[in-house]
């Protein structure tokens, strides 16, 4: 989300005239978008202006800050930076960068962005984005969050959940598709309660699958579609159904689980129960057999017992991920769980991580190695960064398959590659 936000960010920046450099001494403008997921890279943000506001002592530098933001550093930041907005007052950047200086025939340089405020908290996703990849964006359809899982501070750095008007969306997701871009991420904290906010007035996610996927039906260029993240509260079967009936509607699913043990969901405030998790892998195994599966998982929750995290371990098991982002918990001030005893030890949480991590190597491997021998289709993205020579491509399902000894004009598009060998995490191919 916050690589999308510093796109459009980027955009109103270069529109008044700014120009990109990689060199942070260079630049005469240069701000953050922050992150309070983690203390770390709030620590991270004090560093850097400590230093910036070094630099201005000796030569013209303005700086901003915007993004995720706890009350309580929104504070300290206001004292610190010259500017600090929320993302949705960025149409007004240009008005504060001229209130710090920037001489106005700078700042006329700027286009219209034809803002007319009939909803502030969704103008700026008007501003059309400065994408970082040529085949590669994404598409925020919803910001905020109404869920207050206990361990989360993002309902108190971004608000309430907001939808963006589906219109917006699928205008964007036409341009995307016009400049050929391959991969469409639709975003958001809650992607699947996309709507509800508007109380009748929006479709809903599952629709707005659709008519992605209706968009998808009417070319024969070929892109693949994916969303993140969803909340297994609001996963209904209509959306797994709209994947199902839709080939741009890539077959992979990232649905966060936290914890496999029943009060400790019910601690974390995740609002389901197991049954209703398993129950909706069963649709998308049913529905989807071709489907990955990916999730998150928190382990040394507050009060979490080694019982309880059998319990999880066990989910694993029966489940059988395909990925899974494992975080061992800390803190998080803001959230209801920072005022709860964080009682497990260091040593406890590092045990039950590599317990975790041992069972996802199982399954991800059990899954890679049925694909062996098998020709699929690829999109290639980069340069390979282990194997000298080799290409890193992702399938549908978004395994990496490093593809060996294939030329770099092939990054960007679709290629068919031959599965030679698997590993924990990984495929190795030959081009077809
Ligand atoms: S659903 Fe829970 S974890 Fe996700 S953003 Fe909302 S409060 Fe945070």
């Amino acid at each position: 989300m916050n690589q999308s936000d510093s796109e459009r960010v980027r955009s109103v920046i270069e529109n008044m005239g700014y120009e990109l450099t990689e060199v942070e001494e260079e630049a005469s403008l240069i701000g953050i978008i922050a992150c309070s997921v983690r203390q770390k890279a709030i620590d991270k943000v004090y560093n850097r202006i400590v230093k910036w506001n070094r630099w201005k002592a000796k030569r013209p530098l303005i700086t901003f800050v915007s993004g995720c933001i706890l009350p309580a550093d929104e504070e300290k930041f206001i004292k610190l930076f010259d500017i600090l907005f929320r993302m949705n007052e960025l149409p007004e950047l240009p008005k504060l960068l001229q209130q710090c200086g920037v001489p106005t025939e700078f700042s006329a340089r700027q286009p219209d962005l034809e803002l007319h405020n009939e909803d502030e908290r969704t103008d700026f996703w008007k501003i059309e984005p400065s994408y970082s990849s040529s085949f590669d964006a994404f598409v925020p359809i919803q910001n905020g969050c109404d869920k207050f899982c206990s361990f989360c501070a993002v309902p108190y750095t971004r608000g309430r959940e907001v939808s963006r008007s589906s219109s917006e969306i699928l205008d964007e997701v036409k341009r995307l598709i016009d400049r050929n871009v391959k991969v469409i991420t639709l975003l958001g904290q809650n992607v699947n309660s996309y709507g509800l906010d508007k109380k009748g007035e929006e479709i809903t996610f599952a629709n707005l699958l659709r008519q992605i996927g209706e968009i998808g039906n009417q070319t024969d260029k070929k892109f693949w579609v994916y969303f993140t993240s969803p909340h297994p509260r609001d996963m209904t079967r209509d959306v797994i159904e709209a994947i199902a009936d839709y080939d741009c509607l890539a077959k992979q699913i990232h649905l966060p689980v936290q914890s496999g043990d029943e009060k400790l969901l019910f601690r974390m405030n995740r609002n389901h129960s197991i049954d209703d998790y398993l129950k909706i892998v069963d649709d998308i195994r049913t529905l989807l057999p071709t489907a990955t599966l990916f999730t998150d998982i928190i382990v040394g929750f507050s009060g979490e017992t080694d019982a309880q995290f059998q319990n999880t371990a066990g989910l694993m098991e029966k489940v059988m991920f395909n990925m899974a982002y494992i975080a061992k918990y800390s803190p998080r001030v803001g959230a209801r769980s920072a005022r709860w005893d964080d009682d497990v030890t260091p040593e406890i949480k590092s045990d039950r991580f590599n317990t975790l991590t041992d069972i996802l190597k199982q399954t991800s491997k059990t899954h890679n190695e049925k694909m062996i021998g098998q020709t699929v289709t690829v999109l290639v993205e980069r340069e390979d960064t282990r194997c000298e020579g080799a290409l890193s491509s992702r399938t549908e399902g978004k395994l990496l398959v490093r593809i060996i000894d294939a030329p770099t004009d092939l990054i960007g598009t679709f290629q068919t590659v031959k599965i030679t060998q698997a590993a924990n995490f990984s495929l190795t191919g030959k081009l077809v």
